[in-house]
């Protein structure tokens, strides 16, 4: 049968991504929804970067969110007009209606949340929607033979969640969803600096001093960077000099929980698979991977070798684009 398009789409707590078959990744956007609520009624006044923009700086009758927390769909309507409107775009102008798409949703999610998952595709206007388990579209958009009979491993570090995932003949084995992430850790910036300096940062902050100097393990040009917060004690703007060490003793609880998820689950991962990881080495994918010196710290408390994806915020979509190109998986007809 012939389909109009294939679509891949990455529907991530922090980014969506979509892949149009043949061409790649068309669209790259954060997962926030802007939202004027009035009369009673809400109303989508901007989705993704235009969104992200007004978060925390939006008037009163207008608010940011992102509808998909912690890995789950936290509001279906906001999602599926999100998804409907990035589709759009991602298909600027041609006919959507006998699109294929393929979607990853996180592992841990339950029957009903995967059926929110894909109500919100179809309600987005895709005819043929297929799941695949994000640390399986994530392990293939890294390059690892999931079909082999060997154990290979993925730690999928997102915004919402991290997936720890060990994967051998195409199958998940065993695996783990921890809901510590990008997220928890701008949160722990923040709440550290209100503690050592009593000075209150946001969100976006927090995400940017993570991004420029924060790291997992001591790196070659640590730096500093001058913030600007409010001052918790008179209430007025003060800048203030934050350093890469600060940030990483912010980031040290946060780590810490995601190095032991990955340790439970190579502990629970029957001997020969674990074995075989100790050979490929625990392959890092998600945005939050490209945190300097994570691979490090992750492969000296676990004893493997860890390495980072090559373009890791993009291994899920890919992931999902490949198994559309091979076809390997079945795709359910809907009503
Ligand atoms: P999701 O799959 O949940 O949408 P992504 O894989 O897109 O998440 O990753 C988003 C997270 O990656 C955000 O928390 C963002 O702050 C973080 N991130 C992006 N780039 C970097 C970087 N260079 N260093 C550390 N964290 C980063
Ligand atoms: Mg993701």
């Amino acid at each position: 049968m012939l389909f109009s398009q294939d679509i891949g789409i990455d529907l991530g707590t922090a980014n969506t991504l979509i892949c149009v078959k043949n061409k790649g990744v068309v669209l790259r956007e954060p997962s926030v929804v802007a939202v004027a609520v009035g009369a009673g009624q809400k109303k989508v006044v901007a989705v993704g970067e235009e969104a992200k923009r007004m978060i925390g700086r939006t008037p009163g009758s207008i608010t940011a969110v992102r509808p998909i927390k912690d890995g789950v769909i936290a509001d279906f309507q906001m999602t599926a007009d999100m998804l409907r409107i990035f589709i759009k775009k991602a298909m600027s102008g041609s006919p959507f209606a006998r699109a294929r798409v393929m979607l990853s949703i996180p592992s841990g999610i339950t029957e009903v949340e995967r059926k929110a998952v894909h109500d919100a595709a179809v309600s987005a206007g895709a005819r043929y929607v297929s799941l695949i388990e994000e640390p399986m579209a994530a392990a293939i958009g890294a390059g690892l033979d999931v079909t082999a009979p060997k154990g290979c491993m993925v730690v999928d570090i997102g915004g919402g969640t991290t997936e720890v995932a060990v994967i051998s003949l195409g199958d998940i084995v065993s695996s783990r969803s921890l809901r510590v992430a990008g997220d928890t850790f701008d949160d722990a910036i923040v709440q550290f600096i209100r503690k050592k300096y009593n000075v209150l940062i946001g969100e976006r902050t927090a995400e940017e001093i993570k991004i420029s100097i924060g790291s997992a393990a001591p790196y070659d040009g640590e730096g500093a960077m001058d913030i600007r917060g409010r001052n918790l004690i008179d209430g007025l703007p003060k800048n203030i000099e934050v350093s890469s060490e600060d940030i990483r003793e912010a980031l040290d609880d946060p780590l810490n929980q995601i190095v032991e998820t990955v340790r439970n689950t190579l502990e629970k991962t029957p001997p020969e698979l674990a074995a075989d990881i100790m050979d490929s080495g625990v392959v890092l994918t998600g945005g939050s991977a490209l945190l300097r010196g994570l691979d490090k710290r992750l492969a000296a408390k676990t004893g493997m070798p860890a390495k980072l994806a090559e373009a890791p915020m993009d291994c899920v979509v890919t992931g999902t684009a490949i198994c559309l190109e091979k076809d390997t998986l079945n795709l359910r007809r809907l009503k």
